[in-house]
């Protein structure tokens, strides 16, 4: 068994566990994840549990509204991304700013060209 990953925000409303870390993060130039400054990790959506997601999150979607981002309410993380339903395949993302500093300094962190052609730059 993989060692469990533990995330919430600042206020703890929102809290995300995985099963294993992931195998690199993404930090994306997009229009909208420069703008979150988030580190994303993804998973299968159920390798991840969410406590406080249906009473305790704001959801925004864009553009082609193939994404739904979430964050908490109170303490203004965003913490995690899911497709939608126009998407097929049930994929969860993490935003591993929400973990502790020293859980995440062993993870390879790949940047992506969100922005412009949707390829990694390193
Ligand atoms: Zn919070």
């Amino acid at each position: 068994m993989e060692k469990t990953v533990e995330l919430s925000c600042h206020c703890g409303n929102i809290r995300l566990s995985a099963q294993g870390a992931p195998e690199f993060l993404v930090s994306c130039n997009c229009s909208l994840c420069r703008r979150y400054a988030a580190l994303w990790g993804r998973y299968r959506a159920d390798e991840v549990q969410v406590i406080g997601e249906d009473t305790d999150t704001r959801r925004y979607r864009c553009g082609d509204e193939f994404l739904e981002f979430f964050a908490c309410p109170r303490c203004h993380g965003v913490t995690h991304y899911r497709n939608t339903e126009k998407l097929d395949d049930a994929i969860i993302s993490l935003n591993f700013r929400m973990a502790e500093p020293k859980s995440i300094d062993t993870i390879q962190v790949k940047r992506f060209d969100g922005a412009d052609t949707w390829t990694f730059l390193d």
